[in-house]
């Protein structure tokens, strides 16, 4: 996964990719951003550039200084043995069946990384989900995160910053990942061989994060949409609560085997934020380039009439606040009666 191969994030693999060519990125980072964006994959493609044996110019649409980049290519033994995670220099630090990363582990990399690169350049450790690291195995880090050995480059990769100690915080410079434009997604769907329309639909859905989109197959994501749609409608053409509240079982279906009940309905949710969004967008005379759900206007204009203004900000809102809810494991039944009431 050279930087070339990342999806989006122009500026942010940009940036990397000149620093990494100008021998100035910094020993320790924190990849922030949301979950699917390509936070990890930025990771390995700075591992890449960092010990590749056959460097290349940073090279590929949107990247402004050409020339001022380098890129690993992807190709050479160092690069296919970092891809496949088995680079004696590039470790790796993730999260055990507890949900936690150890201080066991913290203390493990940290002694590993006092040493000289066996093979490459420089040493890089990814830590994903840094947010699992309990505060002892934090501080366990700090200190290697103050003074780095000189040839080792730590990366922290999470999707909740804000968990983290303000001393490590304060100790990694923070490259926030956006998440991804539907464009950026179904361009990437397209080159993974998927038809344009399905691409254009599942990337609709995706809010963002093309991992989702990879995980979830792409008919499951468009019954999501097509789920969410339906209960806007009718909740919408509802005007008794009582009644209104029977559109809130057909959320919670029955999900594919390894997906549970709560990560099914934020998906249906995640669908409804995002044809909510579109919503404003049309309401609002935005620019409607920016539609994620553009493939089924029709669909989008008949719920305008609904959800224009002050109903629909409300509603986004509530669905914001019910997958909030879901996080924190609130009901799932529960999450879904109370969301429909709202809407
Ligand atoms: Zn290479």
């Amino acid at each position: 996964m050279p930087f070339r191969d990342v999806v989006g994030h122009v500026r942010l693999i940009d940036l990397l990719s000149r620093s990494v060519a100008g021998s100035t990125l910094p020993p320790s980072l924190l990849f922030a951003g949301p979950a699917g964006v390509g936070k990890h994959l930025a990771a390995l493609a700075v591992a890449q550039a960092l010990n590749c044996l056959d460097v290349k110019q940073l090279a590929g649409s949107g990247f402004k200084v050409p020339g001022s980049g380098v890129d690993a290519c992807g190709v050479c033994p160092a690069c296919t043995r970092i891809a496949r995670g088995v680079h004696p220099d590039v470790l790796f630090v993730s999260p055990g069946d507890s949900g936690a990363i150890k201080i066991d582990q913290v203390r493990d990399i940290v002694d590993r990384a006092q040493y000289r690169p066996f093979e490459g350049r420089r040493r890089v450790v990814i830590i994903d989900d840094a947010d699992a690291l309990a505060p002892p195995a934090q501080n366990a880090l700090l200190k290697t995160l103050e003074e780095p050995p000189p040839s080792s480059v730590f990366i922290l990769v999470t999707s909740r910053p804000d968990v983290l100690l303000p001393t490590v915080l304060s100790r990694c410079p923070q490259l926030r990942f956006r998440p991804l434009s539907a464009a950026d997604i179904a361009t990437a769907l397209m080159a993974r061989g998927h038809n344009e329309t399905d691409a254009r639909a599942v990337a609709a859905t995706a809010d963002g994060s093309l991992g989702h989109a990879l995980q979830e197959s792409a008919g499951e994501l468009v019954e999501s949409r097509d789920l969410a749609q339906r209960v806007l409608e009718q909740a919408g053409a509802q005007p008794d609560p009582a009644r209104r509240i029977e559109q809130a079982p057909q959320l919670v279906t029955k999900p594919p085997s390894g997906v549970s009940e709560r990560d099914q309905l934020a998906t249906h949710l995640r669908a409804m934020a995002v044809l909510l969004r579109d919503v404003e967008v049309l309401a609002t005379g935005a620019d409607e380039r920016t539609l994620a759900n553009a493939d089924v206007r029709p669909v989008l204009e008949r719920l305008t009439e609904t959800y224009r203004g002050e109903r629909g900000t409300r509603a986004f809102a509530a669905v914001d606040r019910a997958l909030f809810a879901l996080q924190r494991n609130a009901g799932v039944k529960l999450v879904a009666d109370w969301l429909v009431l709202q809407l």
